[in-house]
């Protein structure tokens, strides 16, 4: 599903602030896997998923998504396969102020060609247990529950993929493990799921574990009483 090969990313390259963020990561992901990303503040995580997710290009090497090579395409092209194909959530939930719960869950349809964009949405607000909430601003929901609705919004589209970065990074512990049931319960429906973490309750739940040391990969365990899909391993460089 995806395989990186020798993928690198210089930011400020032929400046004197050059950071070498990811040196030569090569990488297969299976379909189904739930992988938990570790590793220091710095050490180049959330680079990697942006790559992963198609939010940015890396600088060399190459990224086959679904056995197309999508390390040079357009960043238009790059958007197409990204909205229908990958959910993202983010530790600061990005939810649009003043807008309904519910609202916030359309937003990724409103371009598309779907009908019944209220149904499709509620019906992801079901999925993370929050339908009683659809017409709740974000500013009478807890963190918890704003994320979830964020996560909402990352499933409306039905995406095969989910990149989730720190998403529990502002939760108290409750929220974390609600968060966390959620995302074992996706994985459980066979959905891909890549989470950047620093809770080892996480970690211990994936069914495989990178650990990113200074943009390289530093160890890559699967969890062998873990669902998820284990036939993907590291290709060492
Ligand atoms: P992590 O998510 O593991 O904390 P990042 O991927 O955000 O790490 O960052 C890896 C390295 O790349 C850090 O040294 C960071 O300062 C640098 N970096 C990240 N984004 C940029 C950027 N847009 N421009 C320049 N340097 C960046
Ligand atoms: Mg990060």
């Amino acid at each position: 599903m995806i395989q990186l090969e020798n993928i690198s990313k210089i930011y400020g390259a032929n400046t004197e602030n050059r950071v070498d963020a990811l040196k030569n990561i090569s990488l297969k992901i299976a379909p189904g896997e739930f992988i938990a990303i570790i590793g220091r503040s710095g050490s180049g995580k959330s680079t990697l998923m942006n790559i992963l997710g198609l939010l940015d290009r890396p600088t060399s090497g190459k990224y086959h998504f679904e056995g197309k090579e999508v390390s040079r395409l357009p960043i238009d092209e790059l958007a197409a396969i990204r909205n229908k194909k990958i959910g993202f959530v983010f530790q600061a939930f990005h939810l649009l102020p003043k807008t309904s719960a519910i609202e916030n869950v359309e937003l990724p349809l409103l371009y598309s060609d779907r009908t019944d964009i209220s149904n499709l949405a509620l019906n992801a607000l079901k999925a993370v247990g929050l339908e009683n909430r659809a017409k709740h601003n974000p500013d009478e929901l807890s963190g918890g529950q704003q994320q979830r609705v964020a996560i909402a919004r990352a499933l409306v589209n039905e995406p095969e993929i989910i990149l989730a970065d720190e998403p529990t990074g502002n939760l108290d512990t409750t929220s974390s493990k609600e968060i966390l049931d959620i995302f074992r319960k996706l994985s459980a429906q066979g959905k891909t799921i890549i989470i950047i973490t620093h809770e080892e309750e996480i970690a211990a739940n994936a069914s495989r574990v990178l650990k990113i040391v200074d943009g390289q990969i530093d160890s890559d365990q699967e969890n062998r009483n873990k669902t998820g899909n284990n036939i993907a391993r590291t290709e060492q460089n």
